[in-house]
């Protein structure tokens, strides 16, 4: 979202790396010399009550400030969690019209002074990142996942769409002419929600829910890592 233009506090670089290559990507960056995680159980990212999925695995990239998870954590993610519906991740370089990912040194990416890191410098290691369209599409899809369940990701997505549309749609980043049209009535409906009934997100997002549940296209809610043992027997099989 940083490169987006939207002025979020950043908890660190977070990959989303393909399944089977999570742990071959994370005995690269141990041997690079990353500082793996040494507080165990104990850790903050793998305890409960997170606003946010888990990562798979993850680095303390300044072990030295363990306890503030808002800037320190390098995450590895899987790719079947978050981006269910795109295609396998490649390593060549993006076209200029791939509507699914772009390079965070793209310089369609807004210049912004309202935050954000705006496009980064060409002379980096290229850096693959959603298409701001795409990633629009996805919080979409992962709030309709998880929407009102146990696992309480559901208030994240929710404060992405928001940025989204306050920071990125101004910039005209947004292609409705890529977006499913199943979500463009929601998205229009976020966009000017101050004009409409606050109601009609709800509304609205309960109708991309239905459809895609009525199309088999969610999965199961992301699951609830260490819950209490009396909620644990409740949620079945959505603790892990
Ligand atoms: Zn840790």
């Amino acid at each position: 979202m940083w490169t987006f233009g939207i002025p979020t506090v950043s908890s660190g670089p977070q990959f989303i790396v393909p399944d089977h290559l999570i742990q071959p990507a994370y005995r690269t960056l141990l041997a690079a010399g990353f500082p793996p995680c040494q507080e165990g159980g104990n850790c903050l990212q793998l305890r409960g009550n997170r606003s946010s999925p888990r990562p798979e695995e993850h680095f303390h990239l300044y072990p030295e400030l363990v306890d503030d998870v808002h800037t320190d954590i390098l995450g590895l993610y899987k790719k079947s969690n978050l981006l269910w519906t795109l295609p396998d991740l490649e390593l060549k370089l993006p076209a200029a019209d791939d509507p699914n990912f772009m390079l965070a040194s793209d310089e369609r990416l807004p210049k912004t002074p309202d935050g954000g890191s705006g496009p980064w410098p060409s002379f980096l290691h290229p850096v693959r990142i959603l298409t701001p369209t795409r990633f629009l599409e996805t919080q979409i899809l992962l709030h309709c996942r998880d929407y009102l369940h146990a696992n309480c990701y559901s208030a994240h997505w929710n404060a992405n769409l928001t940025y989204i549309a306050e920071y990125v749609k101004p910039h005209n980043l947004i292609k409705e002419e890529d977006l499913d049209p199943r979500f463009l009535p929601f998205w229009r409906t976020m966009v000017d929600l101050n004009n409409l009934p606050p109601q009609s997100f709800k509304e609205e997002l309960s109708k991309v829910r239905q459809k895609l549940i009525e199309d088999n296209e969610l999965p199961p809610p992301a699951p609830v890592y260490n819950v209490e043992p009396d909620v644990a027997q409740k949620l079945g099989p959505y603790v892990t």
